[in-house]
């Protein structure tokens, strides 16, 4: 069986969310009060609805109460997140999922009984700092959001290896496309060069699997 999902909120995070869920094999029925933003997601949604969602008569009339699951992605008007909270966890819908624009809102949030409370920007800025933090990466670009190229300082656990000896497409699923050794550097280096301590590699994969990589192999 499908899985069914209400977001609602489409600003850019309940956006996302319902792109994703249907990209991912969901039906998604997508909530926002203004019709511009119910019209940009029309053709994405299994049902795209234009509607107040403070209003409990129209959340029993939507059916919303037999979802499992509801995404309220409503940003900064905090009081109509929290209502829309309060309707769904007093209709019995079992899994509410909602975005906290701060503390004091997540708070309130957790005392009306919301399942699940998300910080989206601060937790990826958790995530980011802690990819900068980690002492052998030394800078990554970003090519999608789960995917990077990362320059990663050889250690001493894999110097005067060479990448066949690490065989770490077949470990990793990550790709070596560099190698920075003093002034010059290395592109598509083959699988017998040997990495030096103090060589900078240039790693492509998914952040999953490089950071696994720098887990198991750096210092
Ligand atoms: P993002 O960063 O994800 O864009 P945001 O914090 O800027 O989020 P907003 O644009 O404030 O988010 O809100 C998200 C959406 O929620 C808006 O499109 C807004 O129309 C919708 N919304 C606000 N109040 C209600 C409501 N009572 N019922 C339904 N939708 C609502």
């Amino acid at each position: 069986m499908k899985k069914e999902f209400v977001v609602i909120g489409l600003g850019r995070f309940g956006g996302s969310i319902v792109s994703e869920l249907v990209r991912l094999g969901a039906d998604v029925m997508a909530i926002d009060s203004h019709s511009e933003r119910v019209d940009e997601y029309a053709k994405i949604a299994t049902q795209a609805i234009i509607a107040d969602t403070t209003d409990e008569e129209v959340i029993k009339s939507l059916g919303i109460r037999n979802f499992e699951h509801v995404i309220v992605a409503i940003g900064e008007n905090i009081q109509a997140s929290i209502l829309t909270t309060l309707i769904l966890k007093e209709l019995g819908v079992k899994q509410v999922t909602v975005k906290a624009q701060n503390d004091y809102h997540a708070k309130v949030l957790k005392r009306i009984g919301a399942d699940h409370i998300i910080h989206p920007e601060r937790d990826m800025a958790i995530r980011i700092a802690n990819n900068m933090m980690s002492n052998n990466v030394l800078d990554y670009l970003e090519l999608s959001d789960e995917h990077s190229i990362m320059e990663i300082k050889a250690s001493e656990r894999i110097a005067g290896f060479s990448i066949k000896d690490l065989d770490i497409r077949a470990n990793y699923g990550i790709n070596i496309v560099g190698i920075k050794r003093d002034e010059t550097i290395l592109i598509s280096p083959n699988a017998e060069e040997k990495i030096l301590l103090g060589d900078v590699l240039l790693v492509i994969g998914a952040d999953v699997d490089i950071n696994r990589f720098v887990k198991k192999t750096m210092g």
